[in-house]
């Protein structure tokens, strides 16, 4: 029987709940300052965010770009002559159609 366990519960109940809030939000901090992470994002911030807005700072994470993304999104490229694709300045070759770069045709 664990009566005194459900009695233990409701005598004690604002400490379980602090508890357990205060256990869910160190779960969300840990799990948004992953995802962070893994995103490119710095993880010391996300911590708190998930920390105080529990699965609300998991979910706004979740739906962030990655970071890589957003910098790729803006990123200043060249065009490839064969395709007329847009590329990395820096890229040698096409990634769309392989064409081979040199420095003095791009
Ligand atoms: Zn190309």
């Amino acid at each position: 029987m664990d009566n005194w366990l459900a009695a233990a519960i409701v005598d004690n109940w604002v400490t379980v709940a602090v508890g357990v809030l205060m256990a869910q939000a160190v779960i969300f901090g840990g799990l948004t300052a992953y995802l962070a992470d893994q995103k490119g994002y710095g993880y010391a911030a996300w911590f708190f965010i998930g920390l105080f807005f529990g699965v609300c700072g998991l979910i706004v994470c979740a739906g962030l770009p990655l970071e890589y993304d957003a910098r790729a999104a803006d990123f200043v490229g060249k065009r490839c002559p064969r395709c007329d694709e847009r590329v990395r300045v820096k890229a040698s070759v096409c990634r769309f159609c392989h064409h081979e770069f040199n420095e003095r045709t791009e």
